[in-house]
């Protein structure tokens, strides 16, 4: 009996979500002929729009959207408003994303990229009625593109992310993080007004003075309030070169004394400071990512790995230029002077400001190379708060992933200071003036994705069992439960939020929060 009833329930669901997704292909067709010529509907766009970095998810949307302005954007927003049952619409940047975020299912995907075209980056070196310099960015450029623009006039953005093939709009709406963080605080820190087209299809300038609830919203807001069509960016002067060293440690409580020590200094002294810190591990599960280490210290790096199965690797920069270029190597020597990693083991190159920023696309050409680019990506990032990234070591890097046969990908660990992020935002980090990222990011094939999987679900069992208080970065798979429990106390004022700017639901359903 209960059986039957089940499968009715099933088959009345089924039904019934056939007919909204009919209903939404039948209402589409009837849109005024201004939306219509911006669809398209080919099977090869459509299963490009179904996918994303991480070949994971797949969800087929009704059509593409290629908006040649804003106006055409705003126009869709409000004609899915204006029916009985409204498509959900995703804007898509780079697809980046590796859980179907930037997907809507039998809605619509509107193809950011297709915005690019004359809009551009325009800095604004004297800073006008501002008094420090910015620029405007559209929405859609992707940061390579926002670095070169500010470099042409000796300025950059002061804010990162590891790779800069990413849309403004797609690491706004999540917060944008790099070495740089602990400095400046996330992107999302680093951003004076936005041009949003909301739920409701209206488009509203807004920052702290302005429509601030819009800004704090959208800030971090998963793409649930609006669509950002223009940011306007801080910039600050650019250096030319950089000092780029690896420190290795064989104790974790070393590594993050040290790294903790070295987010300090800028706050007592910046010009003795780092300008960036990161760190990561190097698991012994070979084959280990040696390149940036010199030919002849390779054997004596995996010895060490080897030796003591986990090795914990500080990565900082010291920027210089012309007129600091004569005291660059004191600057580092006092910058290294005291840190515990293992004598010897402190290795250093001398790139260029672009180079180093753009590090992570020589390993995608790579990797493209090797066919190893368009892959699934079962990636985790967590922000762990201070108090409990010891356990994480313990419990995580040496208990699960040490121990397994899964090869760890690259982990990235490094801390932040929370007082440069604002609480108003949407974006959601642990309650500790410094909470570490940890990013698991690895690749895979087809046939292994269960297992990598099942190991992202037992790290974050042990968070969950060990009451760790780590927060997602880049959230994902979550019941609602789980949503109002990553929120947390933000939870109540995101749906105001939602109610307010979108109160259809119909932005960013592949973020599955309210759908
Ligand atoms: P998409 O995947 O296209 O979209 C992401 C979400 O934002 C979706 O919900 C989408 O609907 C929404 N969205 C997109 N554009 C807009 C817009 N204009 N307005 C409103 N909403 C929008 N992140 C970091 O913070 N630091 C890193 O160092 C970092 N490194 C990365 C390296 C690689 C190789 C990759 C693949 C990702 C990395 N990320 C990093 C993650 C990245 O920041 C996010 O996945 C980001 O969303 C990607 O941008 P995108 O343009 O591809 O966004």
């Amino acid at each position: 009996m209960a059986r039957i009833f089940v499968l009715t329930l099933w088959l009345i669901i089924a039904v019934t979500m056939r007919h909204i997704a009919e209903a939404k292909e039948w209402s589409l067709l009837q849109a005024p002929t201004e939306i219509q010529q911006r669809l398209i509907r080919d099977p090869l766009s459509i299963s490009l729009a179904s996918t994303d970095y991480g070949h994971i998810i797949h969800q087929n949307p009704t059509a593409i959207f290629a908006p040649i302005s804003v106006t055409d954007i705003s126009n869709l927003i409000q004609f899915s408003n204006s029916l009985p049952i409204p498509f959900g619409i995703a804007a898509r940047g780079q697809a980046h994303s590796v859980h179907g975020q930037s997907m809507a299912r039998d809605g619509v995907v509107v193809n950011m990229t297709a915005l690019r075209e004359g809009r551009g980056v325009v800095v604004v070196a004297d800073g006008g009625a501002l008094g420090r310099p910015y620029a405007d960015v559209g929405g859609e450029e992707i940061w390579i593109d926002v670095l070169h623009a500010a470099l042409k006039r000796g300025l950059t953005p002061l804010s990162w992310t590891d790779y800069l093939y990413l849309s403004v709009g797609g690491t706004l709406s999540n917060a944008g993080i790099s070495g740089q963080t602990f400095l400046f605080g996330p992107q999302i820190s680093n951003v004076h007004e936005l041009h949003v087209i909301t739920g409701k299809g209206e488009r509203v300038t807004c920052s702290t003075d302005n429509n601030k609830e819009l800004f704090y919203a959208v800030l971090g807001g998963l793409g649930q309030f609006g669509i950002i069509t223009r940011a306007r960016i801080a910039l600050g002067p650019a250096p030319t070169r950089v000092k780029w060293l690896r420190l290795l440690y064989n104790n974790f409580t070393e590594f993050s004394g040290d790294q903790e020590h070295l987010i300090a200094i800028n706050g007592r002294n910046e010009t003795i400071g780092a300008n960036y810190v990161e760190g990561f591990l190097l698991l012994n599960k070979p084959p280990l990512d040696l390149s940036f280490y010199p030919e002849a210290d390779k054997p004596r790096i995996t010895s060490l790995v080897t030796q003591y199965g986990i090795i914990y690797i500080i990565e900082l920069v010291k920027y210089y230029d012309n007129t600091t270029q004569h005291h660059v190597h004191e600057d580092v020597a006092l910058l290294v002077q005291g840190l515990k990693f293992v004598p010897t083991f402190m290795f250093e190159k001398d790139v260029s400001y672009e180079e180093f920023l753009n590090r992570v696309h020589f390993d995608e050409l790579a990797l493209r190379s090797q066919g190893l680019w368009e892959v699934p990506h079962p990636w985790l990032n967590l922000f762990v708060p201070r108090s409990r990234i010891s356990d994480v070591d313990e419990g995580v890097f040496k208990a699960i992933m040490l121990k397994q046969n899964i090869n760890p990908g690259i982990v990235i660990v490094y801390p932040v200071n929370r007082s440069k992020w604002d609480d108003n935002m949407s974006a959601v980090t642990p309650n500790e003036d410094i909470f570490y990222v940890v990013s698991i990011l690895r690749a895979t094939n087809f046939d292994k994705l269960e297992a990598f999987e099942a190991q992202n679900q037992q790290i974050l069992q042990f968070c969950e069992d060990n009451g760790i208080g780590m927060k997602q970065y880049l959230p994902q798979n979550k019941t609602h439960e789980e949503w109002m429990l990553h929120f947390g106390p933000k939870w109540t004022l995101f749906k105001q939020r939602k109610q307010e700017f979108d109160p259809r639901n119909i932005l960013s359903p592949g973020q599955g929060i309210f759908n």
